[in-house]
């Protein structure tokens, strides 16, 4: 079971470096910008953890084989775009839902919006700023749970203090509270201070998640990106996991990679993308009013597993 989880080391590297990142932004703060071109600066760090984030992609256009601004050699190697014309406007707040088959261009979106990817064109950015200027200090801007987060062999608090290293003892159990793992973990021989490879078999993967989940609380950013983090689970497991996700991501922005249209009503908006390219979009209300194809799939996806 030990093989289960990773060693402290590889987690250690995994937390966040919020007060880099702040450091970075107060020597930015106190040095002379004037007269500094914004394309000249170093990456600009972080926003204050907690502080709204507005993200805005224009006429964005991505491919892995395009070099970075370079629209022309993509276009010489006669391939075609990973992504194109993708427009997004999400103010604080915007809960959306992604879908599309495999390969059609939604994690490749996810990472530009973190800043791992630059755009071949266009603009992306997060309160003006480009995200990939960012740097490391992008994690107090958005947080990530995806569909196999790592439990590493230390206490089950440390797993959750991955979110916020300075957490603290009690905003740990809060926040364990929140994704409803207390119980579980009340009931280890040591609690919070059990060793991981000593919880036997009693994390299940919904509970796993649930961890993440809670690393993600800990974070606390604005934006929140789900990629699809309940691929594997049964759909009862599936359904409760998204009821508390739903449930404490009140306020924050969501962008969320489903396979599944369960939990879409809930959505501001429904963004449906095929071969990099987003052709449906909409409430769920207006799609199932003016989309045939969207009906159908949502009529198909295993109706009695609604959450409503
Ligand atoms: P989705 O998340 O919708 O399944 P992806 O964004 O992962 O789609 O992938 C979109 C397309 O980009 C696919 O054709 C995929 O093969 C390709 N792709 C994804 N990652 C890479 C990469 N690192 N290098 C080259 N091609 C990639
Ligand atoms: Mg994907």
């Amino acid at each position: 079971l030990m093989d289960a989880f990773l060693p402290v080391s590889e987690a250690i590297e995994k937390i966040p470096q919020y007060q880099d990142s702040l450091d970075r932004l107060n020597q930015m703060q106190a040095s002379d910008l004037a007269g500094t071109e914004l394309s000249d600066l170093p990456s600009v760090a972080s926003l204050p953890v907690g502080h709204d984030a507005h993200i805005v992609l224009k006429d964005v256009r991505y491919s892995y084989q395009a070099e970075a601004g370079n629209v022309v050699s993509l276009e010489a190697k006669n391939s075609t775009w990973t992504l194109d014309d993708i427009q997004l406007d999400l103010p604080q707040g915007k809960k959306v839902a992604i879908i599309g088959r495999s390969g059609a261009g939604k994690s490749t979106l996810l990472k530009l919006v973190q800043g791992a990817l630059l755009p071949s064109s266009g603009i992306v950015q997060i309160n003006g700023v480009e995200a990939h200027r960012y740097g490391d200090g992008i994690a107090s801007v958005v947080s990530v749970l995806n569909q196999s987060p790592h439990l590493f062999d230390t206490t089950v608090a440390n797993n959750i203090r991955l979110g916020r290293r300075d957490a603290s003892d009690e905003e740990i159990a809060a926040v364990a509270r929140q994704v409803k793992l207390d119980r579980l973990i009340d009931s280890l021989p040591a609690g919070y201070a059990t060793p991981m490879h000593e919880t036997g078999q009693r994390f299940s993967g919904g509970e796993r998640q649930r961890v993440a989940l809670a690393r993600v609380l800990l974070q606390n950013t604005p934006v929140v990106i789900l990629d699809e983090p309940t691929v594997g689970l049964d759909p009862r497991t599936e359904r409760d996991l998204l009821k508390t996700i739903f449930h404490t991501m009140d306020g924050k922005s969501l962008l969320w990679i489903t396979h599944h249209l369960v939990g879409v009503e809930q959505m501001d908006e429904i963004i449906f993308m095929e071969h990099g390219r987003i052709v449906m979009r909409g409430t769920h209300a207006a799609l199932m009013e003016q989309e045939p194809r969207y009906r159908n799939l949502y009529q198909l996806d295993r109706p009695q597993l609604r959450m409503n």
